[in-house]
């Protein structure tokens, strides 16, 4: 059986980049069909941001209840981890976030095709589903996505090692795991682990972890993982993973003194993602990839080589972030409707959620030494914050860079509670070129989290007022 379909514009993969990609065309009054081969909502809503959001909130709830008494909550001993329901209640959220997906298409009058999609033409797809349907369109939007790499390490495919999607569906709580990678998909496994109680490792090929991060934000880090019990090894190459006798695993790495083992109930491996191309076809569509082969080439409008194809999301392999594929997503709508929408990435904040959190936008200090850029800078804590310390979070602190010249805050990072969330406050100043005259004239709520940013401000000027 095959079917025949005219559209104005085409999206292939309805991650966080082509599904809004999808509604935004909609609603500016397209006629839009969307391809997916798996579930809506890609890899964000179905083994990323949200079910990994959801268990960093179990975990936490975990630590808060172990805690409790501190605070005059007295919850016994007899704590209980539920696995199964902390897996049942990632799969509630998430299933609650894809049906809504398909409402807004509904609503929006998108068409959905269920199947994988390829090339025949650059006007031609085929997607291959319970039928074949022959699609073809004045404008396509590649957004397929990333996977995750293939590494090389004997013993990689022994049963008790996992990648991130199999830790999101694991309902045994392992006693003890080795991570390998301390990235940010590591780091946040590493503490959801460490939460729930588990003996945790990491290993990490890098001097340091979190490398995207300035050197004072991922020690800070380092220190609290220490702190909270999580061994971490940098600097160290593991090299195989072998099985134990009573079943356990046996991560070797490679360190500058020498050979180490490190025992375990169970591994997880979160070393990366590449961009995910496969069966697309590019060739039939005269498609190129970047310089080096990885990820579709794009320009500033998201356009590829081909006119009216466009690609978006980590496909394109500049940023893998759900609202940066989102962002470029609503970029390429503008572009196929003439309008002169760009793709800038300086204000691009970056979250990771481990405890404490840390969240990014901007140049980060050591760019702006690379850049030669005349800065300078003011970190404040959040131990004489009212609100961190009645959430008895009262560790980290917010750093603000600011260009000597112009006054204006060209990069910040926070460490600590409510970080995420503070972000965007950063990400708004950075993005409109704010100063810090204009931060500091601005009031901010008490008591909050958020008092530490605009401390943070004085602290560029005559410094900060609640510290000495
Ligand atoms: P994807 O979300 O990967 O979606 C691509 C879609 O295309 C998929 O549904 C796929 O099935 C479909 N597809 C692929 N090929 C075809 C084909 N040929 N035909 C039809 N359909 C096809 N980012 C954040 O911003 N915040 C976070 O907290 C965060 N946490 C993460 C945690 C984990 C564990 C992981 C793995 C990722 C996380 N990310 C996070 C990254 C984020 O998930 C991605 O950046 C984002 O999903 C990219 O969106 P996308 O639309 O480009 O692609």
């Amino acid at each position: 059986k095959t079917q025949e379909i005219n559209t104005d514009l085409l999206i292939i993969g309805a991650g966080p980049g082509g599904y809004v990609a999808a509604i935004y065309a909609a609603k500016k009054g397209l006629k839009v069909t969307l391809i997916e081969k798996e579930e809506l909502g890609g890899t964000c809503l179905n083994v990323g941001c949200i079910p990994t959001k959801a268990l960093v909130k179990s975990s936490e709830v975990c630590h808060t209840v172990r805690h409790s008494s501190y605070f005059g909550i007295e919850a016994g001993s007899a704590l209980e981890i539920n696995m199964k329901q902390i897996i049942r209640r990632k799969d509630e959220v998430k299933d609650k976030l894809i049906s809504g997906i398909g409402y807004l298409m509904e609503q929006n009058e998108i068409q959905v095709i269920r199947g994988q999609a390829s090339f025949l033409s650059n006007k031609q797809v085929c997607v291959t589903g319970e039928m074949k349907t022959y699609i073809s369109a004045k404008d396509i939007v590649i957004a397929t996505g990333s996977k995750i790499s293939k590494v090389n390490i004997p013993g990689i495919n022994l049963p008790f090692v996992m990648n991130s999607t199999d830790a999101l569906s694991c309902t045994d709580l392992p006693t003890s795991i080795t991570i390998i990678g301390g990235g940010v998909i590591g780091m946040e496994f590493a503490f959801i682990y460490r939460n729930l109680g588990v003996e945790v490792h990491v290993v990490e090929f890098m001097d340091r972890l979190l490398t995207m991060l300035d050197d004072d934000i991922s020690d800070e880090l380092k220190q609290a993982a220490e702190q909270a019990g999580i061994h971490i090894y940098t600097g160290a190459k593991v090299s195989k993973i072998q099985r134990a006798n009573n079943g356990h695993a046996i991560v070797s790495y490679e360190a500058r003194d020498g050979e180490h083992l490190l025992v375990s109930e169970k591994v997880l491996v979160a070393i990366g993602r590449e961009p995910n191309m496969d069966g697309l076809n590019l060739e039939q569509a005269g498609i190129q990839l970047n310089e080096r082969g990885r990820g579709i080439a794009v320009d500033h409008q998201m356009h590829t080589n081909v006119e009216h194809i466009y690609a978006i999301g980590d496909v394109t392999n500049i940023i893998q972030l759900a609202h940066v594929a989102s962002h470029q997503g609503i970029t390429a709508v503008d572009a196929i409707l003439g309008e002169d929408a760009v793709m800038h990435y300086t204000a691009v904040p970056n979250v990771i959620f481990t405890s404490p959190e840390i969240a990014s936008v901007g140049l980060l200090e050591r760019e702006c030494q690379q850049q030669g850029i005349d800065y300078c800078l003011s970190k404040v804590s959040f131990s004489s914050n009212g609100k961190a310390l009645t959430m008895n979070e009262p560790h980290g602190f917010i750093k603000l860079i600011k260009d000597t010249n112009t006054g204006k805050i060209v990069g910040g990072s926070i460490i600590g509670p409510d970080a995420a969330s503070l972000i965007s406050s950063l990400t708004l100043a950075i993005a409109n070129e704010l100063t810090e005259q204009q931060i500091r004239e601005t009031i901010f709520a008490h008591p909050t989290t958020g008092e530490v940013l605009h401390e943070a401000a004085f602290g560029l000027s005559i410094g900060a007022l609640h510290q000495a």
